[in-house]
C-alpha cells in the first residue's frame, strides 16, 4: 500500500518532527521549528497522535488534522489503550520506535496497520462500521475519505445502534433478605478459596476477614446498625478480605451488599477481583453489578438526538464515535468505564457532557428506549445482584433517596473510608448560586432561546398528562410563571455589569459586591469567598425578596406534586404506562427540587440572623484563571459525619468502615467522629492490622531544608534535578495550581531533552486518569498534580519510585476550614489534616511488596510532631537539595531495574 501523501507531525518538549515520506521528493524525516509545524498543519491535513496535545507543545491549541486516535476509536471502539506511540505500538503488536526522531515514521506505519484491519475479515468491531463511515464522510471527518472505501459494503443493511442493543428483563422484586449469621470460620474457608491454592492467606487478611464476618447479621436493634471500623495497612489484601464475608452472606441471604469507593481504580480492582468469587464470566455479569450515577452513564435519547441533527460541527462527529462505542460497550458508562478517557479530550469535551443525564430528565417508561437503556438496565442489576460497586457520592445520595422512601441499603462497606467526610461534606451541602438556580430553572421551563433537542421543561414532559386533568395545568402554568424569578441565560454577564434582572439575580449581585469588597483570594486567580457575617443592608435587603420568589416557586410545585400522586393513585382511564412512567419521573424530580429550594429559604432567612451552630454559611465568586464561573451563597455543615449518620449508617444493618489510613494520624475517636460513626448510640468495634510491607528498608523521607520559601526559580530547580536524579517515574505534588503550572513551565522542555517526559493536571489537555495511565505505562515519565493525585493513584512497580512534596499541605484558610478549626482544637486540627495529607502522599510510594522509593519534603521548616505521619521505622533524614539528589541518584545506581539509556526514550509518546 503506498503511504498516505499526508505529512506526520510529532511534537514533545524537547522538539518537533515532520515526516514527508510520499509527499516530498525529499522525504523523510526532519526536525522542523514550532512556527515551520503550524504553517505545514495550515498547509495540507496532517497525520498526528492528539492533536490538542502535540497543539499545545507548539502554541497552537486549535491545531487539528488526521488524529491516529480517531481512527482507532472508530476501528477498536471500548477497547483500552495508553494514547501515546508506545501504548499504540503494544496494541497493534508493532515495535515501539526508539527516540522521538523515529515516532512520526512509526505513526505512518502504525496509520497502516489500522488501515489494514478495515480488510481484515477477523475484525471483531466491523458491524455498523460501513454505515458510521458513510454519515462521518458528509460530517467531514478527515478521516472518512481513507476509510470509507476501504470498508466493504455489507450485503444487508446494517442493523443501526438502537436496534442492536439487547433488553434488559423486568424481574419480580428481590424478597428481603433471609436472616443468616456468618461464622468466621466460614469467612476464612471462603477467603482460602478465593486467594487460591497456589498462595497463602496471610495473617493479617485473615484475622481481617475474621473481623468482619460477625458484621454481615441481622442487627439487634432498630437504629443500631453493627458498625466496625477497620484500618489495615496497605499490602493486607483487604479487598478479598472484605469480599469473602460479603459474598458469602449475600449467596446464603440471598441479599446485596454494597461495597463503596472514592477512586475509579479501587472499582477498577474490585471488579476484577470478583472473578475469583465468579469463574463464570455470564454468573459474574449477574451478580457483580457497578453502578454509576446518570450523569456518568450514556444517555441514549440524548445520543440520538446527537445523531440525528441535535449536535453540529466536532460535536456530531463526536457523537458517532461515541454511538461506535456504544454497540461495543459493557455498561455505557461514559466516565471511568471502557470509553477512553481520551476520546472526549481530542473533542474539547465539545459535547460530551450533553450525552448524559445530568438534570434528572429521565422520562422513563415513555422513552422509546427504555427497554435498551444502560442506566436503567444498571439499576435492576443492582436489585438482584450479590455484590454492588459504587462510589461513596452515589451510595450517599441512594441512601438519602431510599431513606424517605423508608428503605434503606442494608449491609455496606465503605472502602478508602477516609474519603467519607469529604464525600458526605459535598453530599449534604447547600448552594444558592447562580449555576444552580439557572440548573433548575432550565429543569422546570426547557433551555431558552434555540431548543436543544430533546431538553425540554416540566410543562412539555407533562404536555399530555395536563391537557386531562385541570388542576394539574394550573398548577403547572404557575410553576412556569414563578420559575421566571429564577436567574436566566446571561445572569453572569448582567450581575457582572451591574444590570440584574430579577430578584435572584440582584442577591446574587448583592453577593458578588460583598465578596469583590471583603475577600481576599487564597491563590492569585482563583476563588474568593467571605464569611456570611456582618453583612450589609443591600445584601440583606435583597434576600427577603429572593427567599419569597423562591417560596412563591415551592407552592404550586408542591401543589402539582400532590395533583400528580392524586391522578397515579385514581388512575383515570385516560393514562397508558409512558404517562404513568412520567408523572412517577416528574414527581421523584420535583420531590428533590422542592427540598432544594426549601433549603435555599432556610439559607436566606437566616442572613443577618446569628449564625447557625450547625453550619457553616459564607459567600463566594468561584473563578479560573481569574475568569468567574459561578456567584452565590454556600451553606455546609460543620460536622458532615451528623447527616451521614443520620441519613447512611443509622438506617443500615451493618457499617464496615475501612481504609489503610483511617485514624489519619490520630486515634480512634478522631476516625469515629471523621466517619459519622459517633453519633451513633452503640460505639463501633474497632480493627486494625499492620501493612506487611517492609517500609523501614524500602523507603525514605527526605526533608530538603535549603530551599527558600517562595522562590518558584529554586522550587523548579529541586524538581528538575530530583526527577533526573530517579531518571524518571516521579510524582510531584503541588497544593496550589499555579505554583504547578510554573514550575512546569520551567522544566518541561529541559526534562524532555534529556528523554523524560513530564505531564502535569491542569496544563496537559487530558484527563486525570489518562495522564495516570501514561506515567503508569512509561518509566521515565513524571506527573505534576494536585490532591486528586495525592489521594487516587495506584502505581505499583517501578514507575513509580519518587514522590516530590512542594512543601507541608497545610490546609487553605477558607471561611469552612476556619469554623473547623475553631471547634477541632485550633492547630492539632490543622496537624491532622496535614499529617492525613502526607500519609496519603507517602503511601502512593510502596504499592507492592518489592516496591522500593523516595519521599521529597521541600520545605525547610517541617515540625517533628508531624513526622508520625510516616510508618514507624522509616529513616527520615533532614538534608540539602545536593544531597537528596545523591541519595534519589544513589537508590537508582543501586537498583538496575529501568534499563534507562542517557538520550534515549523507551516511551516518547507525545511529550
Ligand atoms: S430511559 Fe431515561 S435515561 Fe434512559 S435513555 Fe430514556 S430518557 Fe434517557
Amino acid at each position: 500500500m503506498a503511504p498516505l501523501p499526508y505529512p506526520v507531525l510529532h511534537a514533545t518538549h524537547g522538539g518537533t518532527w515532520i515526516d514527508l515520506a510520499g509527499v516530498d521528493l525529499m522525504g523523510g524525516v526532519r526536525a522542523i521549528g514550532r512556527a515551520a509545524a503550524i504553517a505545514a498543519a495550515a498547509d495540507t491535513p496532517v497525520i498526528l497522535l492528539n492533536a490538542p496535545v502535540v497543539g499545545a507543545r507548539i502554541g497552537h491549541p486549535d491545531l487539528s488534522g488526521l488524529d491516529v486516535l480517531e481512527l482507532f476509536a472508530f476501528i477498536h471502539p471500548a477497547r483500552f489503550m495508553v494514547p501515546t506511540a508506545a501504548g499504540l505500538a503494544r496494541t497493534l503488536g508493532l515495535a515501539p520506535p526508539a527516540s522521538d526522531g523515529e515516532t512520526a515514521p512509526f505513526l505512518r506505519m502504525a496509520v497502516d496497520a489500522l488501515l489494514a484491519r478495515l480488510d481484515d475479515p477477523h475484525w471483531t468491531e466491523r458491524e455498523g462500521a460501513w454505515s458510521s463511515a458513510q454519515t462521518l464522510g458528509r460530517l467531514g471527518w478527515p478521516w472518512a475519505p481513507i476509510v470509507g472505501p476501504r470498508i466493504r459494503r455489507p450485503e444487508r443493511a446494517e442493523r443501526w445502534l438502537f436496534s442492536r442493543l439487547p433488553e434488559w428483563e423486568e424481574a419480580a422484586t428481590r424478597p428481603p433478605p433471609a436472616a443468616v449469621r456468618i461464622p468466621a470460620p466460614d469467612a476464612i474457608a471462603r477467603l482460602e478459596q478465593l486467594v487460591g491454592s497456589g498462595a497463602e492467606v496471610r495473617a493479617g487478611q485473615r484475622d481481617y476477614a475474621a473481623a468482619l464476618a460477625p458484621l454481615f447479621a441481622p442487627r439487634d436493634r432498630e437504629g443500631r446498625p453493627r458498625a466496625l471500623l477497620a484500618e489495615a495497612g496497605t499490602g493486607i489484601g483487604k479487598t478479598l478480605g472484605y469480599l469473602a464475608p460479603a459474598s458469602l452472606w449475600a449467596e446464603r441471604a440471598a441479599g446485596s451488599v454494597w461495597v463503596s469507593t472514592y477512586t475509579k481504580a479501587l472499582q477498577r480492582q474490585l471488579d476484577a477481583e470478583t472473578a475469583r468469587i465468579f469463574r463464570d464470566p455470564a454468573a459474574r455479569r449477574e451478580k457483580v453489578v457497578i453502578r454509576k450515577g446518570r450523569e456518568k452513564s450514556l444517555r441514549l435519547l440524548n445520543l440520538e438526538d446527537a445523531l440525528q441533527g441535535g449536535f453540529q460541527g466536532r460535536a456530531a462527529i463526536l457523537a458517532q464515535l461515541v454511538a461506535r462505542w456504544a454497540a461495543y460497550s459493557r455498561d455505557g458508562d461514559m466516565v471511568g468505564g471502557d470509553l477512553p478517557g481520551w476520546l472526549v479530550s481530542l473533542f474539547r469535551r465539545n459535547g460530551s457532557t450533553a450525552l448524559t443525564d445530568r438534570r434528572g430528565e429521565c422520562v422513563y417508561a415513555g422513552c422509546p428506549h427504555y427497554r435498551k437503556c444502560f442506566i436503567e438496565r444498571s439499576v435492576r442489576a443492582a436489585e438482584g445482584a450479590d455484590i454492588v460497586i459504587a462510589n461513596h457520592a452515589l451510595v450517599l445520595l441512594l441512601a438519602d433517596r431510599r431513606r424517605s422512601e423508608g428503605r434503606s441499603i442494608g449491609h455496606v462497606v465503605f472502602d478508602e473510608g477516609h474519603h467519607l467526610h469529604d464525600a458526605a461534606d459535598s453530599t449534604f451541602r447547600v448552594a444558592l448560586t447562580g449555576q444552580e438556580a439557572i440548573e433548575l430553572r432550565r429543569w422546570l421551563l426547557g433551555p431558552e432561546g434555540k431548543s436543544r433537542g430533546r431538553r425540554r421543561g416540566l410543562s412539555a414532559r407533562l404536555a399530555d398528562v395536563v391537557s386531562y386533568d385541570d388542576a394539574a395545568a394550573l398548577a403547572l402554568e404557575a410553576v412556569g410563571h414563578a420559575a421566571q424569578a429564577l436567574p436566566g441565560d446571561g445572569w453572569l454577564r448582567r450581575i457582572a455589569d451591574g444590570d440584574p434582572f430579577g430578584p435572584v439575580e440582584l442577591l446574587l449581585s448583592a453577593v458578588r459586591d460583598t465578596v469583590f469588597a471583603r475577600a481576599k483570594s487564597v491563590e492569585a486567580g482563583y476563588g474568593l469567598e467571605t464569611d456570611a457575617a456582618e453583612l450589609d443592608g443591600a445584601l440583606i435587603g435583597a434576600a427577603g425578596p429572593a427567599a419569597e420568589a423562591i417560596e412563591a416557586l415551592v407552592r404550586p410545585m408542591l401543589r402539582l406534586r400532590q395533583r400528580l400522586e392524586a391522578v397515579q393513585e385514581e388512575m383515570p382511564d385516560w393514562i397508558d404506562a409512558p404517562a404513568l412512567a412520567r408523572i412517577e419521573g416528574a414527581i421523584s424530580g420535583l420531590n428533590l427540587r422542592t427540598r432544594t429550594l426549601t433549603a435555599w429559604t432556610e439559607l436566606l432567612l437566616r442572613l443577618g440572623a446569628p449564625p447557625a451552630p450547625d453550619f457553616v454559611d459564607w459567600l463566594a465568586v468561584d473563578r479560573v484563571d481569574a475568569r468567574e464561573f459561578d456567584v452565590g451563597i454556600r451553606r455546609h455543615w460543620l460536622d458532615p459525619g451528623k447527616p451521614l449518620a443520620e441519613t447512611v449508617l443509622r438506617p443500615a444493618q451493618s457499617v464496615v468502615i475501612t481504609s489503610a489510613t483511617l485514624k489519619r494520624g490520630g486515634d480512634w475517636d478522631h476516625a469515629e467522629a471523621q466517619t459519622g460513626l459517633a453519633h451513633l448510640d452503640d460505639p463501633p468495634l474497632h480493627f486494625e492490622a499492620q501493612s506487611p510491607f517492609d517500609y523501614a528498608a524500602r523507603s525514605r523521607v527526605l526533608v530538603v531544608t535549603d530551599l527558600k520559601r517562595g522562590d518558584l526559580g529554586q522550587l523548579a530547580t529541586a524538581y528538575a534535578r530530583l526527577i533526573e536524579a530517579a531518571e524518571g517515574g516521579a510524582l510531584g505534588l503541588f497544593s496550589a495550581i499555579g505554583r504547578l503550572k510554573a514550575v512546569h513551565a520551567r522544566i518541561a522542555d529541559h526534562l524532555a531533552r534529556a528523554g523524560l517526559p513530564l505531564y502535569a493536571q491542569h496544563v496537559d489537555p487530558m484527563d486525570t486518569g489518562t495522564l495516570i495511565d501514561i506515567f503508569r505505562d512509561d518509566l521515565h515519565a513524571s506527573l505534576l498534580g494536585t490532591d486528586a493525585l495525592r489521594d487516587g493513584v495506584d502505581v505499583p512497580g517501578r514507575s513509580l519510585r519518587l514522590v516530590v512534596m512542594e512543601g507541608l499541605p497545610w490546609p487553605r484558610p477558607t471561611v469552612l476550614h476556619a469554623a473547623r478549626r475553631a471547634v477541632g482544637g485550633g492547630s492539632a486540627y490543622d496537624d491532622q489534616v496535614v499529617r492525613a495529607r502526607l500519609a496519603q502522599a507517602f503511601g502512593r510510594l510502596i504499592r507492592r511488596a518489592d516496591d522500593s522509593g523516595d519521599f521529597v519534603l521541600l520545605s525547610s521548616a517541617v515540625p517533628s510532631r508531624l513526622l508520625d505521619a510516616f510508618p514507624a521505622g522509616v529513616p527520615i533524614e533532614r538534608v540539602t537539595l545536593a544531597r537528596a539528589v545523591e541519595i534519589v541518584a544513589s537508590r537508582l545506581s543501586s537498583s538496575d531495574a529501568i534499563g534507562h539509556q542517557a538520550g534515549t526514550m523507551t516511551t516518547p509518546g507525545m511529550a
